[in-house]
């Protein structure tokens, strides 16, 4: 008896076109033997469509066309069995997991993971708390106080109270942090409406900027570090990976550096010794579990270059998941392949 598994993809997010890319490759990789695949697109307008369609067409963005005409997506029970995917015949595929590849504001915040929890569907990933807690950088950050794992300093601010005094907030930003400062949106990913600012006017663009993208805006102390990285694996029982390392092709890891120039080098393992990596593994596991993670997440380090010191950066929840992203490398580089990676995904998710 094969699992039927919904890879889910695209998403109205800054990230869709990332999401299309580690759909395609966990349709590729995933085991046909042991699943039916089922393949459910968001376009970037926000409608849901059900298609038959195969990796190649999901990464091209063809999957559109694909459309079965006439079937519906039943993900919320309006009575006994009728969850799943409903042809145009009436026939209902019932969905037994549902992987969603989707990064970023409603993809990786807890709300499609609250519908899948309405419709009592096992799916891949964090459940809502801890996907909405990964995604706002504030509450996040809150957290990790209260747990005392180390981060670099910080302010915040919203929408109402910055623009009543900017420069009120501009004085308490620069009585706690020295520039360079890092000006960040609290819910979004991919570094989208980050900037470096490295003055009182510069701070002042930058919060307005990040404003463009959330109501709430944290302020960071810039620190010079490398960027370390571990992924994580489990419900209760959290494996660590070994640590990789980013190389950015540029002043810092923005939405270019990731994603555009193609020049941002890994480096696995990270160029730390042994030591420092299992501090920093242990770490990732304490702040998954603190915020109650499940199944997959990536978790970030900043090495401070002249300390040494340690501090965590942030949880991605759905980080990328192409063979070459860095979390299946890191897994890969552990000793579970991508394939296996997912059937321990799909594992995770029936028993979380
Ligand atoms: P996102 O969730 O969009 O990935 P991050 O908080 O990871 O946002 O920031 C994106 C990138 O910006 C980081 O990978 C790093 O290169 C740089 N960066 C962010 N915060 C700092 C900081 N406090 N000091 C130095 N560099 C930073
Ligand atoms: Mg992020
Ligand atoms: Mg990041």
């Amino acid at each position: 008896e094969k699992l039927n598994v919904v890879i889910l993809f695209g998403g109205k997010s800054g990230e869709h076109d990332v999401s299309l890319e580690s759909a395609a490759s966990v349709y590729r990789a995933i085991d046909k033997d042991k699943y039916n695949i089922h393949t459910i697109g968001i376009a970037k307008n926000g409608k849901w469509a059900y298609c038959s369609c195969g990796p190649d067409e999901i990464q091209s963005g063809k999957w559109v066309e694909h459309e079965v005409e006439g079937s519906k997506i039943n993900f919320i029970p309006s009575q006994k069995g009728s969850v799943g995917i409903e042809l145009n015949d009436g026939s209902l595929v019932p969905v037994d997991v549902c992987f969603p590849v989707l990064h970023g504001p409603r993809g990786e915040d807890g709300t499609i993971q609250g519908l899948f929890e309405m419709a009592e569907i096992p799916y891949v990933g964090c459940k809502v708390l801890a996907s909405s807690l990964a995604m706002d950088k504030i509450m996040f950050k809150k957290i990790m106080d209260f747990e005392g794992v180390p981060q670099v300093d910080y302010v915040y601010t919203t929408r109402f109270e910055f623009s009543d005094d900017p420069q009120g907030f501009a004085d308490i930003a620069e009585e706690r942090l020295r520039y360079p400062m890092f000006t960040k949106p609290a819910n979004m990913g991919s570094s989208v409406g980050i900037s470096k600012v490295g003055s009182r006017a510069e701070l002042i663009e930058g919060v307005k900027n990040a404003l463009e993208y959330d109501s709430k805006v944290v302020v960071e102390q810039g620190i010079r570090a490398r960027e370390i990285e571990v992924a994580v694996l489990g419900n209760s029982e959290v494996e660590a990976s070994v640590a990789g390392e980013i190389i950015p092709c540029k002043d810092f890891y923005d939405y270019e550096a990731k994603y555009l120039a193609n020049e941002s080098k890994t480096l696995i393992p990270a160029g730390i010794d042994k030591e420092l990596e299992n501090t920093i593994r242990e770490m990732a596991i304490k702040a998954f579990k603190a915020i109650d993670g499940s199944g997959i997440s990536r978790i970030d380090f900043f090495v401070e270059h002249e300390s040494g010191t340690v501090y965590l950066n942030e949880i991605n929840t759905m980080p990328g998941f192409t063979k070459i992203s860095m979390y299946p490398k890191l897994w890969e580089a552990t000793g579970v392949g991508y394939r296996e990676l997912i059937d321990k995904l799909i594992k995770l998710a029936m028993e979380k």
